[in-house]
C-alpha cells in the first residue's frame, strides 16, 4: 500500500531515479542485481554528493563502470546497508538457533516429566503390594521407560552440543560484524561512529584519572584539484596512504580514524598541548615526505600536504566542544597557508594571547 502521504511527485520522481537507475545498468552492461540497482538510484537522486563526484570521474575516464568498480563503490557508500543485512542474517540464524534449542528443552522436559511419573506410578503399586508377576510388568516397563529416558538424554546432549558450535560460530561472525561496524571501509582505519564512541569513553577516563587529552584535526590540502587531476580511485590509494602514516605515528593508546571524506581525527589520551603539537608534525612531515607514484604507470604525481588543527581538552567540556576548537585551529591552519599546524594556543581568543588587530 502506498503511503497516504506520498503525493503524486514523490510517486513520479521515485519512478524518474527508478528509470535513471535502470538505464545506468544498461548502459554499462550490469545485472540488475539489488546493490547495483541501489547505487544508481542513488546517483539518480544526487542524494550522496561524494558518491556522486566518483561515478563521473569514472564515466569521465573510460565512459562506463565494470562490475569491479560497481562493487567497490557498493561497499564503500552503501557500506550501511551491506552492514545491515549482514546484521539481519545474523539475527535470523540466532533466533532460529533458540527456538531450536528450545523445542529441545521442551521436549526433555516433558519426557522426564512423563519419566517421573512413571516412577511415581510404579512406587505406589510397590506400597500397595504385587504379587510376581506384576513386579516383573513394573520392571519391564520401567527399565522400557528408563531406556527411553537415556536415549532422549543422549538426542539432547547432541543436539546441545551441535547448538553450542552452531552459537560460538554465530558468536564469531557477530564479533567481525561488530568491529566491521566499527572500521573506515577504504582505509581501514576506525570510522566517525568509532571514534564518537571512543573519546566519550576517553573523556570519562580522563575526568576520572585528572589526566590531559589532546586531539589532531587533519585535513588534505587542495584534495579536490588532485582528485580532478588524477582520478578518485587515485585519490582513494592517497587517502589510504594518510591513513597508514597516521597509524605508523601513533602509539599506545591514541587512536587515529577517518572523521569524513578526506579528514582524519586522532585522540591522543595522557598528552599535553606541546607533545600534541610534536606529534601532529611528525605526521604532516611524514606525508610531505612521501613521493607519490602511479603503481601502474609509474607517473610522479608530486606530493601532497596536510593542515592540522591541534586542541587541547578542557575539564568539563564535552566532546563537542573539543571538536569546535580543533577544527577552528584547522581552519587557521588553512587560512595561515596550509602544510601547518596550528594549536589552540595559537587562535586569536586563547587565554593570554594578545588581539593586535
Ligand atoms: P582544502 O585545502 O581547503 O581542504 O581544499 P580541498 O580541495 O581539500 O577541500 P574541499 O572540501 O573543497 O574538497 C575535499 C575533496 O575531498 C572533495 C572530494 O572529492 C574529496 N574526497 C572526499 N572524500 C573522498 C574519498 O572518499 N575519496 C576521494 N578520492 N576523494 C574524496
Ligand atoms: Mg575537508
Ligand atoms: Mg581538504
Amino acid at each position: 500500500m502506498v503511503n497516504k502521504h506520498l503525493t503524486e511527485f514523490d510517486f513520479e520522481r521515485a519512478s524518474g531515479f527508478a528509470n535513471a537507475a535502470m538505464a545506468l545498468l544498461k548502459r554499462c552492461h550490469l545485472p540488475a542485481f539489488p546493490v547495483y540497482y541501489e547505487l544508481f538510484y542513488t546517483y539518480a537522486t544526487g542524494a550522496n554528493p561524494d558518491l556522486n563526484a566518483r561515478v563521473n570521474q569514472i564515466f569521465t575516464q573510460s565512459g562506463t563502470l565494470t562490475a569491479d568498480e560497481a562493487s567497490a563503490l557498493c561497499e564503500q557508500f552503501l557500506e550501511i546497508n551491506n552492514m545491515d543485512e549482514k546484521l539481519r542474517a545474523m539475527s535470523r540464524a540466532m533466533s532460529r538457533k533458540i527456538s531450536d534449542v528450545n523445542e529441545a528443552i521442551e521436549f526433555a522436559m516433558a519426557t522426564a516429566n512423563s519419566y517421573s511419573g512413571s516412577l511415581q506410578q510404579a512406587s505406589g503399586d510397590l506400597e500397595s503390594g504385587i504379587d510376581d508377576d506384576a513386579l516383573k510388568m513394573l520392571s519391564s516397563r520401567l527399565l522400557k521407560e528408563t531406556r527411553r529416558m537415556q536415549d532422549m538424554n543422549r538426542r539432547l546432549e547432541a543436539q546441545l552440543e551441535n547448538s553450542r558450535d552452531d552459537i560460538s560460530l554465530l558468536q564469531r561472525d557477530l564479533d567481525e560484524v561488530r568491529k566491521e561496524s566499527m572500521l573506515d571501509p577504504l582505509t581501514k582505519i576506525p570510522n566517525r561512529k568509532c571514534f564518537d564512541e571512543q573519546l566519550d569513553l576517553e573523556l570519562e577516563s580522563a575526568t576520572r584519572d585528572e589526566k590531559q587529552l589532546c586531539l589532531l584535526l587533519l585535513d588534505i590540502d587542495r584534495f579536490k584539484a588532485f582528485n580532478d587531476t588524477y582520478g578518485h580511485l587515485t585519490g582513494d590509494q592517497v587517502l589510504r596512504l594518510v591513513a597508514q602514516v597516521l597509524k605508523a605515528n601513533l602509539k599506545g593508546r591514541d587512536m587515529p580514524s577517518r572523521f569524513g571524506g578526506e579528514e582524519f581525527v586522532a585522540i591522543l589520551p595522557e598528552t599535553e598541548l606541546n607533545g600534541a603539537i610534536t606529534i601532529a608534525n611528525m605526521i604532516r612531515s611524514a606525508v610531505q615526505a612521501k613521493e607519490l607514484l602511479k603503481r601502474s604507470t609509474n607517473e610522479k604525481l608530486g606530493r601532497i600536504t596536510l593542515s592540522v588543527g591541534v586542541a587541547q581538552w578542557r575539564r568539563g567540556e564535552k566532546a563537542a566542544q573539543l571538536i569546535e576548537r580543533a577544527d577552528k585551529c584547522l581552519y587557521a591552519a588553512k587560512s595561515g597557508g596550509r602544510n601547518q599546524v596550528v594549536s589552540e594556543r595559537e587562535l586569536p581568543d586563547a587565554p593570554g594571547s594578545i588581539d593586535v588587530a
